[in-house]
This record gives C-alpha cells, sequence and structure tokens, in this order.
C-alpha cells in the first residue's frame, strides 16, 4: 500500500511513522509514505507571490487553503494503476471506522490523504478531484495531519504482515479491553489488586468467555 500525503506540515509526520509497527512496516516494505507539499507548489515570479492559503469569500474570519496549489500537488503523484482513492479530510465528512480501513486495504493499493489546514479546503477540490470527504471523529481539530495518521495506522494494521504474531489482529480473535500482565497481586498504598482468578486457571474455554464480555 502506497499513502500520498498532501501536507504542508510534513515534518509532523517524522517520528510517529518512524517509529514501533509503523516503521517496521516501511523498512519492510509492506507500506511506503512519500509526501507532497503544496508550497512546493506555487509558482512564485517576482513580485507575484501568492501563498498556499487565502480569505475567504462570503466573509468571516480564518483563511481558506487555495485550490490551485493542491491540484498541483495531486497531479504531481505518479501512480501506475487504477486501484487509488483520493481522500479529503474534513470534520463533517463521512465517519471513518475499522470496516471503512479493512475495505481500504483490501480495495486499494495507493491512497492519497489530503489534510487541510486553517478553515478548511477550497470545497472545487473536493469535486474536481472525486475525492471522499472523510472524518475521523465529531471533533474539530487544528488540521488534517493526525487523521492522516491515524488512517495510515488503522489502514497499515489490516494489511497482511504489518502485525507480528504477538500483536496479530484483535479483531480476528477474541480479545478484552481489560488486560493484565504481572505481578499477580499488584500493591498500591496499602492496597492489594489482584488479577481476575479465570485468567490464571489455565482453562481457555473459560477465558474467552471472560474476555467476550463474561466479566
Ligand atoms: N471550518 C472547517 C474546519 C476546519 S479544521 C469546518 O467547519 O468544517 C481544519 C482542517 O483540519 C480540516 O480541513 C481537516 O482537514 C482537518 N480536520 C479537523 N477536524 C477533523 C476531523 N474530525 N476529521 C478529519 N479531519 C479533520
Amino acid at each position: 500500500m502506497n499513502f500520498h500525503i498532501i501536507t504542508i506540515f510534513p515534518e509532523m509526520f517524522d517520528s510517529y511513522l518512524k517509529e514501533s509497527i509503523i516503521g517496521r512496516a516501511i523498512k519492510n516494505k509492506k507500506i511506503s509514505i512519500k509526501f507532497y507539499n503544496p508550497r512546493d507548489f506555487i509558482k512564485a515570479p517576482k513580485n507575484n507571490y501568492k501563498p498556499v492559503d487565502d480569505k475567504p469569500y462570503g466573509g468571516g474570519p480564518g483563511m481558506v487553503m487555495r485550490a490551485e496549489p493542491i491540484l498541483k500537488a495531486v497531479e504531481s503523484i505518479k501512480i501506475k494503476n487504477k486501484k487509488s482513492k483520493i481522500i479529503i479530510f474534513s470534520p463533517s465528512g463521512k465517519k471513518f471506522d475499522t470496516v471503512y480501513a479493512k475495505n481500504s486495504a483490501k480495495k486499494y493499493t495507493d491512497i492519497v490523504l489530503i489534510s487541510g489546514r486553517y478553515e478548511g479546503i477550497d470545497a472545487r477540490v473536493q469535486k474536481i478531484l472525486k475525492a471522499q470527504d472523510l472524518s475521523i471523529g465529531d471533533y474539530v481539530l487544528t488540521g488534517g495531519e493526525l487523521p492522516a495518521m491515524i488512517l495510515i495506522d488503522s489502514i497499515a494494521r489490516q494489511i497482511p504482515g504489518v502485525l507480528g504474531k504477538y500483536e496479530s489482529l484483535e479483531e480476528e480473535r477474541v480479545s478484552s479491553s481489560e488486560v493484565y500482565t504481572r505481578p499477580e497481586v499488584l500493591k498500591y498504598k496499602g492496597k492489594n489488586y489482584k488479577v481476575p482468578k479465570v485468567l490464571l486457571s489455565g482453562n481457555h474455554k473459560k477465558i474467552d468467555e471472560w474476555r467476550k464480555g463474561g466479566k
């Protein structure tokens, strides 16, 4: 899976994508990540410099990301086959979830992620590119960079070989949000906190039942 990220802040991704499972997936070539900065697509002849953003039509505070630098950045992406999808992050878009992540991992070889900033992106970009408006939740962030990282993380872990055997997909096995490790009895401020007995029983049928919600 190749992720193509359109962002004016590519450095924001550095440490997250370098570490742990995602870092390993990039090293092992299970996924690739490329950046395209709209600022690099601004023609800046003398005295005619245009920023990536401009004032909103209709008035109001905040700036809007201009369409042209983003469209040029998208045009510059080299995608070999047609199994690609263009996503624009927006708090009012379709809600992203595990089903969307799973389907995307199966269907596409290339995903273009357009991260907005300020008041958002000129709406004509979505119309021209027939892009999917996607929201990661009902709250407003300052930009689309965190949403892009969330999407990459959740799609990457659906790709075969990305998770190691110790981390294998919890959707495919009986897992629990309540997990424990050593010590068996945790002493904290004069109190003892024990691991649920069933987990120490060695009875896997009972353990699975407990993990399914029998607790
Ligand atoms: N004025 C816009 C919000 C802009 S927030 C509105 O009311 O819709 C700035 C950018 O952050 C957006 O363009 C989007 O790319 C990103 N963003 C903010 N919250 C988001 C969310 N919940 N899901 C996905 N992207 C989000």
